[in-house]
């Protein structure tokens, strides 16, 4: 489905099959020169007919896209690369050099990643099925490609870089939070966002930490106000739908966090807990009967979004770590 929000912008939906978000975002900008396309979709053969069908719609075919560019390297913006560069050879890639970074460090050893990630897990007290299955269930084992083509091939974006495209001319803003080299994409003339995954009109974005020394929650907040005050009538976001009140939205979002910062303060006032079985207990905003029911997957996100909040707890010396029988407890 293609929207034309401006003259020469267009919104493509990409669908997500197999996937709870069911669709992505895409815009492709038209000028005289260039055709940049903004994310791409899971390597889905699906989805891959959907987007070509689309781009031809508007009279861009695949060898027509001078640039694409993704918004962060979460697999359902960059996943469909390796169709592309079968077909066309003629683009250039586009991303933050903070993802550039870490998907360099991440393909020059998987195993390591892999590694890394497991440990990370058992030390929040993740059941062995869980620790033991993650390149079963984690996307980012299933386009190792993806990761490949972006890490040799893509030039790296910093923070304020101009994006200019006919009467379009785009700021870079980092945003890290949701991912570490996350960025949205304004337009002060038009006063429109593309916000990727920072900011969804009724989803919250996902932050999780899985990475030791690091404090994901507190880069989204600072990340919420970087975009709060901007100039904004229209929001573009990677998935749902496009949205206009952007500040009511960023204040909806950072009272969740302040709320779900309660409750894990709350039930760690009652017993000294580890990140898992935390996790367990929290009230997530998702259709499983019971933490029992959820899938591996959605099991591993939930506890990636408790550590983020522990963290962000515990450097403010609000929560503390200890050790127990060789597991990591948190408590007040
Ligand atoms: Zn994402
Ligand atoms: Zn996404």
């Amino acid at each position: 489905m293609i929207k034309e929000i401006l003259p020469n912008f267009f919104q493509i939906r990409v669908p997500l099959p197999r996937n709870p978000l069911g669709h992505l975002n895409a815009y492709l900008i038209k000028s005289f020169e260039k055709n940049l396309l903004i994310d791409t979709g899971l390597n889905s053969p699906e989805a891959f007919e959907v987007l070509c069908h689309d781009l031809s719609e508007i009279g861009v075919e695949l060898q027509m896209l001078t640039d694409i560019l993704f918004t962060h390297f979460h697999i359902d913006h960059i996943g469909m690369i390796p169709r592309f560069k079968q077909l066309s050879k003629n683009h250039n890639l586009w991303i933050h050099h903070t993802e550039k970074e870490l998907l360099s460090s991440i393909v020059k050893d998987f195993s390591n990643y892999l590694d890394s990630m497991k440990r990370f897990l058992e030390a929040s007290d993740a059941p062995a099925t869980l620790v033991n299955n993650l390149q079963k269930f984690h996307p980012a084992f299933f386009t190792p490609e993806a990761y490949e083509e972006i890490a040799r091939t893509a030039h790296p974006l910093i923070d304020g870089q101009k994006i200019s495209l006919g009467d379009y001319h785009f700021q870079v803003l980092w945003t890290p939070g949701h991912s570490p080299g996350h960025i949205c994409l304004y337009e002060p003339y038009f006063k429109v966002l593309i916000s990727g995954d920072h900011i969804l009109p009724t989803i919250t974005p996902h932050v999780s930490q899985f990475m030791a020394d690091t404090n994901p929650l507190k880069d989204y907040l600072k990340s919420l106000r970087k975009v709060e005050s901007l100039d904004v009538k229209l929001v573009l976001p990677a998935h749902e739908k496009s949205f206009m009140n952007l500040s009511e939205r960023v204040k909806q979002l950072r009272n969740h966090h302040k709320q779900r910062l309660k409750e894990v303060l709350n039930h760690l006032s009652v017993e000294s807990l580890s990140p898992y079985n935390l996790a367990s207990k929290i009230q997530w905003n998702v259709n499983y009967k019971s933490w029992n029911n959820f899938p591996p997957f959605q099991k591993y996100l939930a506890l990636g979004e408790t550590m983020s909040h522990l963290t962000f707890l515990e450097k403010r010396g609000l929560v503390k770590r200890v050790f127990s029988h060789q597991k990591i407890l948190y408590e007040i």
